[in-house]
């Protein structure tokens, strides 16, 4: 007999025990590292336990022989004898799974080329052309499962992608997801004017209808892992009509909505000239209903306060791309501003914006742009010392801080890639970090990789070298600045392994 309807379910049994290091945000600033730490995952892909195996000071003589001791006592405890047990070889480490709140997939054909060209010359001269070209089907079936495999690869296991215009083209990259096992939002791209030749559909109803076929048919996959998501290109590229359409099915759908916004000087300019009604370019999706706490907005380089206030009263989220905003020389996104502002910021790859399709490239681009900031902030400021004072106080608030910048630090960055961008997504209840009843989305990041035989020329294949005197706290940000793809010894997306 099936259960009464209103009875809790028992927990799930534990089904795989990780014993190593784990890392993960609990907070932006709080990097909690738990060692030698212990994470139980359930048949159901939940985390069941996350528990510290021993504190300091606690275990005496033998620590291999003590750990394995308590380690069974542990298991005792949570009902967990007999499971399969995954250790952490030496020298690496279990961290959530990263969070790509950004990324176009089709434009992973043309990645790392391009770059001399500002954002909207490098639309029409690259990015409508490539993309035009997934009308066939066979395109987007060759590309887009390297285009996900490189993403899960770099330790994605979550990402944001945009899609073309094309309908089955589109349903080729959330099939490909959900095959390759990526925790995905797929969304096919909207677009009714300023497109380019070729590459803009015909009306916003025909935007609209379209996208209610994509809706159906990703909710049609029955992927626990891969939704729809309502994707305008750019309020450019976008009419009203079109805009105002998005808004209902988002709301009637609940679903997400991700959109560029003020990424660069041009782009901005000729918005004021499409949208002379709004008060700013935030406000141009807040005055057509896309502006809710389940919307993403890539980049936000250049905005005013108004701006950020809106954002923050509205709870959407920032997809902070520094290697984009750099590769298409877009500006700088002082990300500090935007996290005093308390607005919701993860980090997007934008490929082919940006060249990688890596977060930890991401991660520390945020850093390198962060420090950016501060210079800039420096140089106005000894600029302005040398005005005479009479002249400064007539031009009033000429800097935004008059306190010095506080660049962003490692753990932050790390925290922008992984609980931050499921803030940034909604889905922080689900993943982000390693809380018990979350589902284990997680990667180990081994810095003994590739695996090597003993001569010194052999082990300089490695991207990251561990010394003796290294703690892990080192490791970890040795790995931030150094590590890549071959550092990634294994991911699981929901408990499943994906790599
Ligand atoms: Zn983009």
């Amino acid at each position: 007999m099936s259960p009464p309807q209103h009875q809790q379910q028992p927990p799930a049994p534990t089904t795989t025990v990780f014993v190593g290091t784990l890392i993960h945000s609990t907070g932006l600033a709080t990097l909690e590292i738990i060692a030698p730490g212990v994470l139980g995952v359930d048949s159901n892909g939940r985390i069941s336990f996350v528990e510290k195996l021993r504190h300091s000071g606690e275990s005496e003589g033998d620590d291999g022989v003590e750990d394995e001791r308590l380690l069974r006592e542990l298991l005792t405890r949570v009902g967990a004898e007999g499971v399969e047990i995954r250790r952490l070889p030496s020298h690496s480490f279990l961290i959530p799974g990263l969070i790509d709140t950004h990324v176009h997939a089709p434009q992973y054909a043309y990645t790392g080329t391009g770059y001399t060209l500002p954002l909207l010359d490098w639309l029409t001269t690259y990015t409508f052309p490539s993309e035009r070209k997934f009308s066939s089907l066979m395109h987007a079936q060759t590309i887009y499962p390297k285009a996900v495999a490189r993403s899960l690869r770099c330790g994605t296991t979550t990402a944001a992608w945009y899609g073309t215009l094309h309908l089955p083209a589109t349903k080729v990259l959330a099939e490909t997801c959900k095959s390759l096992g990526q925790r995905a939002f797929v969304g096919k791209v909207c677009m009714d004017r300023n497109g380019g030749e070729g590459y803009v559909e015909p009306s916003a109803s025909d935007s609209l209808e379209t996208t209610k076929e994509f809706i159906n048919a990703v909710q049609s996959l029955n992927a626990d892992t891969v939704q729809p998501i309502l994707t305008p290109r750019f309020a450019v590229s976008c009419s009203s009509e079109l805009m105002k359409g998005l808004a209902q099915l988002a709301s009637q759908h609940a679903l997400r909505i991700q959109t560029h916004c003020s990424e660069n000087p041009a782009e901005c300019s000729f918005i004021r000239d499409l949208f002379p009604d709004s008060r700013d370019y935030v406000s141009v999706y807040h005055d057509h209903g896309l502006l809710t706490n389940r919307t993403v907005l890539a980049h936000c380089v250049h905005l005013s306060d108004a701006e950020t206030t809106l954002l923050s009263e509205t709870q959407a989220g920032i997809s902070h791309c520094p290697v984009s905003n750099f590769a298409l020389s877009s500006g700088v996104c002082n990300v500090r501003r935007l996290l005093d502002a308390n607005i919701k910021v993860g980090l997007g790859t934008d490929v082919a914006g940006g060249w990688s399709m890596s977060v930890v490239e991401a991660m520390r681009s945020a850093l390198v742009a962060s420090k950016v900031v501060g210079f800039t902030q420096r140089d106005a400021l000894l600029a302005l010392s040398k005005i005479p004072k009479s002249v400064v106080e007539d031009e009033g608030p000429v800097l935004y801080h008059d306190q010095p910048h506080r660049p962003l630090t490692v753990p932050e960055v790390f925290y922008l890639a992984t609980l931050g961008g499921a803030r940034v997504l909604n889905i922080a209840e689900t993943v982000g970090n390693f809380i018990p009843g979350k589902e284990f989305d997680a990667v180990i990041v081994d810095l003994d990789a590739p695996e090597t035989t003993t001569s010194e020329i052999d082990e300089a294949r490695r991207p990251v070298t561990v010394f003796e005197h290294d703690t892990v706290t080192t490791m970890f940000e040795k790995w931030v600045f150094l590590g890549d793809d071959r550092n990634v010894a294994g991911v699981w997306v929901k408990g499943r392994r994906v790599v």
